[in-house]
């Protein structure tokens, strides 16, 4: 039975009583779903309402979907096999990122502290290499558990800088932003004298002092990964950075818009934040052990 009541819990918060008043048949999942009512406004609601997914239509397509995404799936198949509109899918998909997000952060909330932080940056790009995009992702050594990434524009490198600059324009970097988004992040998640991994970027040390006084930061040289995805997992005999680095293979490989160069790719970076989110729950959840 709900606690407060959705139509006259915000005028005075000292609960209301409710009766059953009924069922109804969601047509959708085939279930009776039992209706109450609040005595003082006389109002109606259902345990529907206080669901997750309360009005959506194809809930039961929820489940499939998410290891679906998981699983190097796209929104274009989805919507082929689950007989899904495109757009439908896309929804879900922004749906189940969130909710992915907000368990992956509770996740990482109840385990024990980290003693052993690896960071990198992985790049992509949205709808063409000119705009491309930075995958800021933290991994706890060993184990490989995801404790958070940010995705954040930047501007195009090497080659393609004059033409970026002549169809685009500017593109502002916003790494920096990511980069400390994500490390208050995982303040609260990280022991205090933790070891903290990462690649020769000069960038790294101010903010890595300047989040985690007390740690200590090592940095390795390395060569770094392409736009496509080629040098994440390297032809060395032994890798310092094994752990951030077979996870970012494993982003490469379960989440299909970053497989390969130009077959699938990101319209939209909110779309491969949603993603992301989905495949790096679904990998502390089952693929980490
Ligand atoms: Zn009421």
């Amino acid at each position: 039975m709900p606690s407060n009541c959705p139509n006259c819990s915000l005028s005075e918060n000292s609960g209301s009583e409710f009766v059953r008043f009924g069922f109804f048949y969601r047509t959708s999942d085939s279930r009776w779903v039992q209706r109450f009512r609040c005595q003082r406004c006389k109002k109606t609601c259902s345990k529907a309402t206080f669901h997750r997914w309360f009005r959506q239509k194809k809930r039961i397509k929820n489940e499939a979907l998410r290891k679906h995404f998981a699983s190097h799936g796209t929104i274009r198949r989805a919507a082929r096999n689950f007989n899904l509109n495109r757009k439908t899918v896309v929804r879900k998909l922004l749906v189940l990122g969130f909710e992915a997000e907000c368990r992956l952060r509770l996740g990482n909330a109840f385990s024990p502290k980290v003693h052993e932080v690896e960071f990198d940056d992985l790049e992509t790009f949205e709808t063409t290499k000119c705009k491309p995009l930075s995958v800021t992702l933290a991994v706890e050594s060993g184990t490989r558990r995801i404790l958070g990434l940010e995705v954040s524009s930047m501007p195009a490198k090497g080659l393609l800088v004059g033409k970026a600059w002549r169809k685009y324009g500017h593109r502002s970097d916003e790494r920096g932003h990511g980069r400390r988004k994500l490390f208050s992040g995982l303040r609260h998640l990280v022991a205090e004298d933790a070891i903290i991994k990462s690649d020769s970027n000069p960038h790294y040390p101010g903010d890595v002092a300047e989040f985690f006084p007390k740690a200590s930061h090592i940095q390795f040289l390395g060569k770094r990964g392409s736009l496509g995805g080629q040098g994440e997992l390297k032809k060395v005999r032994f890798d310092p950075l094994f752990s951030l680095n077979h996870t970012c293979a494993m982003f490469r490989a379960n989440v299909s818009r970053l497989t390969r160069k130009t077959w699938v790719t990101t319209k939209n970076p909110a779309h491969l934040h949603a993603h992301l989110m989905l495949y790096a729950q679904y990998h502390n959840e089952h693929l980490e052990k």
